[in-house]
């Protein structure tokens, strides 16, 4: 059985990964010290995998406890979900972004060539495109510099990995650069759990529906779309996660290689308004404000490449999504009464 050290294996991709690598035989190692994540996912983790995977709370920023864990397994390849992701608070924290972010992958990379690991797997983001000239991106579409500090750690760990493969060829390396990850797994056991107040547009909706929050502001319907919102392409989770598991049986003829992990369809914020209120059943409140820095007016995936080269791509619809980010919400609210 195949060993995958998972770091952030306890947030939120990480986790849903995890549930998939142990679905196909793979024995997942967590490195996680749950600053953004908490047991409950872990509990939730251990109903879905029946104990299948270990947990270390390790830093990844702590070389010496992180090599020591590489020193202790037969490691066949790393998934490294571990970093900060906020674009806001990036904003606000950019040291704290770029010691967590860029130390954490320089570690984990190091470690890797060091014990001789066959494959790293990297969480990249549709963020390094910047504001597209075409609304639709191949992988091969130029890069464009970030709006944030965040973005910059996802761009310029690209450019690490790219100049580490320039000179040596370590290890195969693949890319996964994530459009907009929604929805929780079905069953309800595993979710996101946002911190505070939630950046992002669907765990907002979410904890509206749920009276946690008075009404959602939509950030800016002056937008040239046809309704107004910006336009993203929302991607479930678990088909996300599903990519981590293809990317690892995938050959690799090329040492490095990014593919684009997201549906190919744009949904605008009002389309996704109303489509939580008709899957929901819920009636919304929300009023428009203004556009939020470092926002882009369009974006979405050309998945051609995902789906010829690496054999995956999303099989679960905006909606289905939308019902399992419901379903964990309202499982939370219970849990929190
Ligand atoms: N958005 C919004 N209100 C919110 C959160 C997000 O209108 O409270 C919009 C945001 O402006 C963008 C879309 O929803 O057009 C997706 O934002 P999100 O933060 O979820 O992801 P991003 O694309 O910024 O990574």
């Amino acid at each position: 059985m195949k060993t995958i050290l998972v770091t952030g294996g306890a947030g939120y991709i990480g986790s849903h990964t995890v549930v998939s690598l142990v679905d196909q035989g793979y024995y997942p190692l967590i490195v996680d010290d749950l600053r953004n994540s908490s047991p409950e996912i872990l509990e939730g983790i251990t109903r879905l995998t029946n104990h299948s995977f270990s947990h270390f709370s390790v830093d990844i920023c702590d070389k010496k406890a992180l090599f020591s864990l590489f020193n202790q397994f037969s490691i066949d390849a790393v998934i490294h979900f571990a970093a900060y992701k906020s674009v806001g608070e990036s904003c606000a924290a950019p040291l704290r972004y770029y010691q967590n972010n860029l130390i954490g992958l320089l570690n984990v990379l190091e470690a890797c060539e060091r014990f001789s690991v066959r494959k790293f797997v990297f969480s990249s983001s549709c963020t390094v495109y910047g504001e597209p000239e075409h609304k639709q991106v191949y992988e091969t579409t130029p890069k464009r510099l970030p709006e944030s500090p965040y973005g910059y750690t996802k761009w310029m760990g690209e450019q690490i990995i790219e100049d580490l493969h320039r000179n040596t060829l370590p290890f195969e390396t693949i890319c996964l650069r994530y459009f907009n990850p929604i929805g929780a797994h079905p069953s309800g056991l595993i979710g996101e759990l946002p911190v505070g107040i939630p950046n992002n547009l669907l765990p907002y909706i979410t904890q509206t529906a749920a009276g946690i929050r008075d009404q959602l502001t939509i950030f800016g319907n002056d937008y040239p779309t046809p309704d107004g919102t910006g336009i993203r392409d929302y991607v479930h989770v678990c088909d996300v996660a599903e990519a981590h598991v293809k990317a690892l049986t995938y050959p690799g003829a090329a040492p490095l290689e990014a593919f684009n992990i997201g549906t190919g369809k744009g949904t605008s914020v009002l389309e996704m308004v109303h489509l939580f209120q008709s899957v929901a059943s819920i009636h919304l409140p929300f009023v428009y404000g203004p556009r939020r820095d470092g926002d882009i007016t369009e974006i979405s995936a050309n998945v051609d490449h995902s789906k010829a080269v690496l054999g995956w791509e999303a099989k679960r619809t905006v909606a289905e999504a939308i019902r399992d980010a419901w379903h964990w919400e309202q499982q939370r609210s219970k849990s929190d009464d």
